[in-house]
């Protein structure tokens, strides 16, 4: 059992997804089993594989784990990672299995790991990596459009997707469905428009959704509305950044980022554009001018704020800095950051703790929808989008003649445009990301002795997966 000796607390993230789980399953009066069913890992692969550099040869471990197979595919990313262990791989795959059920995207949960520090490697020795990691999850089986489609994690993006998707159709030659063995690939090679900032954008919705219960926010002594919050995050990578851009688009000031050799931070906001342009100049978001920089890249956990977003790693939030936490709401984008003991101390202290199996589904909630368009081989929008375009224009027309009047620009602009692939995946990521706060709030509103939003989400997992088991005749 991982122990943080000082404070005695539990950070194994295993244990950790397995204690929310049974928190949930206690108010349930499902069947032991089942629940024992669902908890469970279905299957883990461990793999250890040699790569050739020049004259030598490094040895590297990874894992794919299979979480349930209630639904098939599964689905989950690749996290490269030098502290990637199996129960963690395990913890993320049940997390995906959770959020899959919240988010109603009809797959188990997965994830893979692999042990590696991405900064000492060059592009080249991360493709053979990558490559050779691809055939040992072809070879067993733990790979395939129909069986289990990886996306990207931490450590890995699109291009990953792109090398894992042309291993795979190396393995299969003329696979008419070999696209859909993995997501978040490049637009060019299959991938969908708006998967890369899934996810972030997925986090805004999510916490736009929160505030428009006026009656919540004002409770928590906050103004309804988004804009003008302050916002404090961790982790400026491909979730913390989309998700701060949008939450900036928006009107929030982002007062702080921490990243991993240090922390920003402006009372007055950061532009993130800006910031993002510094950063690819300069390979680090320190010494942004305008900021003060901390060296300690768990500042920006403790910074006051009304909204603090961890979008890095677990176990960020624990006993040894919850007392130090100001922040009015905590928005989870990464996996695990509040360890169960500390998110106890911030429910007493009635802080908002939107919860990862929620939040960040985003990501495969947009992986389904590339997924689907691999197998459908047709882009989205790209039947309707003229006639749309051509019925908006004739609308625009009669309005105008019996008016007498022209129609705003605006006005005019919205409606003969024809909606086009990204604008119906950010339509069906908003649409999936309200119903699913409205159905876990309500949950969380309704129920007797549910403690927090987590638990209402792991009701609301929890609930569906015994459904469909029912329904599968495996369960009476
Ligand atoms: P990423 O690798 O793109 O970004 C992570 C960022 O965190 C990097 O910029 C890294 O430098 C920074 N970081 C590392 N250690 C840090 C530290 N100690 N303090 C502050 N910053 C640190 O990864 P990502 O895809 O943005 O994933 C971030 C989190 O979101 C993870 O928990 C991941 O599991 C979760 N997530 C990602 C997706 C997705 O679609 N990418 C989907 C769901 C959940």
């Amino acid at each position: 059992m991982a122990r943080n000796s000082r404070n005695k607390e539990d950070l194994n993230l295993r244990h950790v997804v397995d204690a929310q789980f049974e928190e949930a399953a206690a108010l349930l009066k499902e069947p032991r089993g089942l629940l024992e069913q669902i908890k469970q890992c279905d299957s883990i692969l461990q793999v250890n594989f040699p790569v050739k550099f020049g004259n030598g040869i490094s040895y590297f471990s990874g894992w794919r784990a299979e979480h349930s197979h209630h639904r098939k595919p599964l689905k989950g990313g690749i996290r490269f990672n030098p502290h990637v262990t199996q129960d963690e791989v395990v913890a993320l795959a049940a997390l995906m299995t959770y959020k899959c059920a919240i988010v109603d995207v009809p797959f188990g949960g997965s994830k893979g790991g692999v042990v590696i520090d991405v900064r000492q490697y060059k592009e080249a020795d991360l493709q053979r990596i990558t490559r050779r990691y691809t055939s040992e999850l072809i070879s067993k089986n733990f790979l395939g459009p129909g069986v289990n489609v990886p996306a990207p994690d931490m450590g890995t993006g699109e291009r990953e997707m792109a090398w894992i998707f042309d291993t795979y159709d190396t393995f299969f030659p003329g696979g008419i469905d070999n696209l859909a063995c993995v997501t978040g690939k490049p637009v060019s090679q299959g991938g969908i428009r708006g998967r890369k900032e899934a996810t972030g954008r997925g986090v805004h919705f999510g916490i736009r959704q929160a505030f428009r219960h006026t009656k919540d926010i004002q409770a928590l002594g906050l103004d309804p509305g988004l804009a003008g919050k302050t916002v404090s995050i961790q982790g400026f990578g491909n979730v913390g950044f989309h998700c701060s851009r949008f939450l900036w688009e928006e009107g929030c000031k982002i007062v702080a980022i921490g990243e991993h050799d240090g922390t920003i931070h402006n009372p007055d906001g950061f532009n993130i554009v800006k910031l993002a342009k510094y950063r690819k100049s300069h390979g680090t978001i320190l010494g942004f001018p305008g900021s003060k920089t901390l060296l300690d890249p768990q500042a920006a956990l403790t910074i006051k704020c009304d909204i603090l977003i961890p979008a890095a790693l677990e176990n960020q939030i624990t006993l040894a800095n919850v007392d130090r936490v100001r922040a009015k709401i905590v928005a989870e984008a990464a996996n695990g950051p509040v360890t169960p003991a500390a998110e106890k101390k911030l429910l007493r202290r009635g802080v908002y703790i939107i919860p990862d199996i929620f939040l960040n589904s985003g990501g495969v909630t947009v992986s389904y929808f590339e997924w689907s368009k691999n197998l459908a081989h047709i882009r989205y929008g790209r039947m309707e989008r003229q006639l749309e375009s051509v019925r908006g224009d004739r609308l625009v027309n009669y309005l105008e003649s019996a008016r007498g009047r022209a129609i705003p620009q605006k006005d005019r602009e919205m409606l003969i445009h024809g909606a086009d692939e990204e604008d119906l995946v950010n339509s069906g990521l908003e649409e999936t990301m309200v119903n699913a706060y409205e159905e876990i709030r309500s949950t969380f509103k309704r129920r007797k002795k549910v403690s927090s939003l987590r638990c209402a989400a792991y009701i609301t997992a929890i609930q569906k997966i015994c459904t469909s088991y029912r329904a599968l005749g495996i369960f009476p």
